[in-house]
């Protein structure tokens, strides 16, 4: 595999590190280390549309925030984002509520499983961040209160923020999810019964379920979040996505709740907040530098690809790159 470095955008001078890292043969050392991973991890068979994809594939994208990007590998196959999309859910459902979001939904990690419904009815439906099943479907009900037709509009976010056209909702997964996703179906419920939700049950999962099916590239996702290492402001469309506060507050939100149940052991292993999904992509962000998308099918027992996991460590430790 080749890294290969393009210069389409003209955003703002690159930062002093990364000036002196050679980032498209970092990229190839990383891909040659990562790959070796293949045949670790599993496809997640309680998508069945999910378990059908190749396994051995991997793509990792970076854009700066100079707006150059960098990329090795199938780095234009469209692939499910999954629960990447509580990124796109959280940065509207900020832009729109502020503040009062956070009486609906927590800020801690959950140490459950990501689709646990115990600690929901514990804590008497008030999930306990965003990027856990139940948070993102309340934090997708306060979108809801704002919005109609959230599938075009959450379309239509992903393909502005990451300016790629060919950004679509695959309706085959969509289809797949609404016939098997019962335990979303209980947790929404349960939410309901809570008083935790406000819009219908099946208009809340129908509207999920789109969100979680965008297929997008790693090119396309390392340019959408690239603003959340940018302070907010998106280098390639050259304005604000979100306000630097809430830039700072979702990488926050990322570090302590992003991977699932092991977010202390990816910390530890790379130091970068970062989100996963179930489809095998994870973003991460180097605060000041650059969004990493990477992506590579087989997932480990918490759900977060082996080999994307793999490559962001390769990574931190070869550019000595993290939060750290
Ligand atoms: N659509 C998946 C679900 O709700 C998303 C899971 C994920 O990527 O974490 O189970």
């Amino acid at each position: 595999m080749n890294g290969q470095r393009h210069s389409r955008f003209n955003g703002r001078r690159q930062s002093r590190v990364l000036e002196t890292i050679n980032l498209p043969i970092i990229l190839e050392h990383v891909a040659e280390a990562a790959t070796t991973f293949y045949g670790r991890g599993k496809l997640p068979e309680y998508i069945p549309e999910l378990a059908e994809i190749e396994p051995n594939q991997f793509g990792m994208a970076i854009t700066t925030v100079a707006g150059e990007q960098y990329t090795i590998g199938d780095v234009d196959v469209a692939f499910s984002i999954q629960s990447i999309s509580k990124l796109l859910a959280l940065i509207l459902a900020m832009n729109l509520e502020g503040e009062s979001l956070w009486s609906h939904v927590g800020r801690e990690p959950s140490g459950t499983r990501f689709n646990s419904l115990v600690q929901l009815e514990y804590e008497q439906g008030i999930p306990r961040n965003p990027f856990i099943n139940a948070g993102a479907l309340v934090t997708l009900d306060r979108v809801l209160a704002h919005v109609r037709d959230y599938p075009s509009v959450v379309l239509d976010f992903a393909r502005f923020l990451s300016m790629s056209d060919s950004v679509a909702i695959d309706s085959a997964i969509v289809e797949c999810e609404r016939q098997t996703g019962h335990t979303n179906y209980a947790l929404a419920y349960l939410l309901r019964s809570f008083r935790r939700i406000e819009a219908p049950v099946t208009e809340l999962l129908a509207a999920y379920f789109h969100q979680c099916a965008l297929s997008m590239t790693c090119r396309d996702l390392s340019r959408a979040f690239v603003a959340l290492a940018n302070g907010g402001l998106s280098p390639i469309l050259e304005e604000a996505v979100v306000t630097a506060r809430h830039a700072k507050r979702i990488n926050s939100l990322m570090l302590t709740s992003g991977m699932y149940d092991s977010v202390g052991n990816f910390a530890y292993r790379v130091g970068l907040p970062a989100k996963s999904g179930v489809g095998g992509g994870i973003v991460a962000i180097v605060p000041g530098h650059m969004c990493i998308a990477v992506w590579s099918p087989e997932l480990d027992l918490s759900g977060n690809s082996v080999v994307g996991v793999r490559a962001l460590e390769t990574f931190s430790e070869i550019t000595g790159l993290s939060i750290f």
